[in-house]
């Protein structure tokens, strides 16, 4: 197995997961701690970390994920809740967890 991304954001790491499934690529997430009670505490150690099931598929995984990171702004879409910028293949938004809607 081999960590293809971590991101101090949970959100960004769980929507990268579902679009790498839709892909047909498992990953799986690890140091997904609950929000709440870091206290100060967080460092880079303790971000969720996203873990490839089969390293072979590991040159695709990371072709999507840098797609979608950098992916255009015409593409993007915005969360009505908190109005910040998604990539367009999230379906949630990063930051609040929200949808289209
Ligand atoms: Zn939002």
């Amino acid at each position: 197995m081999k960590k293809i991304l971590s991101n101090e954001n949970r959100m960004i790491v769980y929507n990268l997961k579902n679009v790498l499934q839709g892909e047909g690529i498992e990953t799986h997430v690890v140091n997904d701690f609950a929000a709440g009670g870091a206290g100060g505490l967080a460092t880079f150690d303790t971000w969720p970390e996203l873990w490839l099931d089969d390293d072979t598929q590991q040159a695709q995984a990371q072709e999507i994920i840098d797609g979608i990171l950098h992916s255009n702004e015409k593409d993007s879409w915005f969360c009505r809740a908190c109005q910040e910028k998604n990539a367009s293949s999230f379906k949630l938004c990063w930051n609040c967890g929200g949808g289209y809607e």
